[in-house]
């Protein structure tokens, strides 16, 4: 599956904000229209000529309140409007951070592994693809392991699928507490793992898997079995050639952890 960043794409819906503004604006404009009309027709002196003539001087106050009034009541209106469009706005950004808030987690949740909480291999042949891509245009090279934990079908034997679970969990941070920060582990499936390990050559590459060996036989798993116990794994090491696609890339390093098995397991061997 693709993933991109949709937050770009968040549908907003400007609609209503868009015909608030509008009301507004009439509002403004018909109180301006109606203000300067009663100007124009000299509508206010015509009321206060009228009730000096009528001795009606209640009409005086109407005269002089009446503007003052709409102006009062226009200003009012203006401000409750604006206050509303700005909690309007408010609510609208903080669904749209929700809406990315979720979007991120979703997108974080379908490239990790539920059990090791490393990356799936869906995300490991994206990745790979990318940085072949990448190694193409920059002439740099890059590495792969791939490591598979020796005689793990004797741990679920012997414990259980469920105990051999915790044990793939806990093989899953023995691997990144190995890693360099540009390395990027995934667990290519059952028990075995990935490394992509950009700019990376082959000497360097098998450094790195050495440490993963080491730290593999050194990890006491005693926390989960409640007695000693130490696994280790197998590692073919390989670069990538430029001639060779991903496909060909990836077999090579399995042909290598399979030499390492064959040569007796609890080794790294290169390609
Ligand atoms: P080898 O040294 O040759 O690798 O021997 P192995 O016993 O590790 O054999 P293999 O790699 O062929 O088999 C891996 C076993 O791992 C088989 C399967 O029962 C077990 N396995 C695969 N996925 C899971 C999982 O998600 N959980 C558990 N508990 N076991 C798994
Ligand atoms: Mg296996
Ligand atoms: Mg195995």
């Amino acid at each position: 599956m693709q993933l991109q960043d949709q937050s770009k794409d968040v549908p907003v819906d400007k609609g209503s904000s868009r015909s608030e503004l509008i009301e507004l604006l009439a509002v403004i404009f018909a109180s301006a229209l109606s203000t300067l009309l009663m100007i124009h027709l000299e509508a206010f002196d015509k009321l206060y000529r009228y009730s000096r003539m009528m001795e009606r001087y209640e009409f005086d106050e109407i005269a002089v309140f009446l503007p003052s009034f709409l102006a009062i009541g226009f200003v009012l209106y203006s401000y409750r409007r604006i206050q509303k469009l700005e909690y309007e706005m408010i609510r609208r950004r903080e669904m749209e951070r929700q809406l990315l808030k979720s979007e991120k987690l979703f997108k974080s949740l379908s490239i990790t592994d539920d059990l090791t909480q490393l990356y799936n291999s869906r995300y490991f042949y994206k990745r790979l693809k990318e940085e072949i891509n990448k190694l193409i245009r920059h002439k740099q090279p890059l590495s792969l392991l791939l490591i598979d934990i020796d005689d793990f079908k004797k741990i679920n034997d012997r414990y259980g699928h469920l105990q051999g679970d915790n044990f793939l969990k806990k093989a899953g941070s023995v691997i990144q507490n190995c890693l360099r920060k540009t390395d990027s582990a995934y667990r290519y499936g059952g028990e075995e793992f990935t490394i992509i390990l950009p700019g990376t050559g082959i000497e360097a590459a098998i450094n790195v898997a050495k440490r993963i060996r080491k730290g593999f036989v050194a990890q006491d798993f005693s926390s989960i079995t409640n007695e000693t116990l130490h696994m280790s794994v197998s590692i073919g090491a390989c670069q990538f050639k430029p001639e060779e696609d991903m496909e060909a890339f990836v077999k090579r390093t399995d042909d290598a952890l399979y030499r390492a098995k064959r040569n007796g397991k609890n080794r790294v061997h290169p390609s």
